[in-house]
């Protein structure tokens, strides 16, 4: 069937301002949207640029808006859309445009770094690897399963107010190692997310948790770091 594509445009380093061009596709209702996008690159205008790798929801690289909702363009299928075969496809909200649908992740990638998304342990190490039980694996065992695509943060109302809030996908990086029953850091961790840039900065909209792509509880899972800081430092 025919599909009509209208596709956000913009070259900061050319172009004085965006612009939406259209094309149509030959697709099949069970067509990923990356399908679409790969077709238009490959037989219709190589010059569009967006983000794509593994194309299995793995590489969290091609989130995009589709339709006006974020979602992974290798996730979501032709017919997951009753618009009557059109599309409208633009680049995350909230970041920079680098070129038509490829946005700038530094910023995002920087307020994960600022969460320490590694262990701390300063305990002598083991002779082998620092075990950890199921049971307690399971209590981080959603937050294992972020791609960082960027969707959550993307979507979310408050990071859009407030350019410092270090935003879901960071705070959910930030319950990986709260949580985590070998990490010795707790209590520095807890006290750096105790601000409104932090934890407190999310007012429980769910909007992150609506897009994940992974189904993560990542609302839920922000607000365990919130209780954590108020029983001060205790770990689960
Ligand atoms: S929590 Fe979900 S939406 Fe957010 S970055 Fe991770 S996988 Fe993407």
């Amino acid at each position: 069937m025919k599909c009509q594509f209208t596709v956000f445009r913009f070259d900061p380093a050319a172009d004085e301002s965006p612009r939406y061009q259209e094309y149509r596709v030959d697709a099949e209702p069970t067509d990923k949207i990356l399908d679409c996008l790969n077709k238009i690159r490959w037989e219709q205008d190589p010059t569009l640029a967006f983000r794509a790798s593994c194309s299995h929801g793995i590489c969290g690289s091609d989130a995009l808006t589709i339709n006006g909702h974020v979602g992974l363009a290798c996730q979501k299928l032709v017919r997951d859309y009753k618009t009557a075969n059109n599309f409208v496809i633009e680049p995350l909200p909230l970041f920079k445009v680098i070129k038509d649908l490829v946005v700038d992740m530094n910023p995002f990638l920087e307020k994960h770094r600022s969460v320490k998304p590694y262990l701390i342990n300063d305990e002598p190490p083991p002779e082998g690897e620092r075990i950890q039980s199921q049971k307690d694996q399971t209590v981080i065992e959603p937050a294992l399963r972020c791609i960082l695509c960027a969707s959550c943060t993307a979507s979310c109302p408050i990071s859009r107010s407030n350019p410092d809030y270090v935003g879901p996908a960071a705070l959910l990086r930030a319950f990986r190692y709260v949580y985590d029953s070998r990490d010795t850091a707790t209590g520095s961790r807890l006290a750096g997310l105790d601000g409104n840039d932090g934890a407190w900065g999310c007012k429980t909209m769910w909007w992150c948790t609506d897009v994940c792509p992974k189904g993560i509880p990542v609302t839920r899972c922000i607000g365990q770091i919130k209780r954590a800081i108020k029983q001060k430092d205790k770990k689960p």
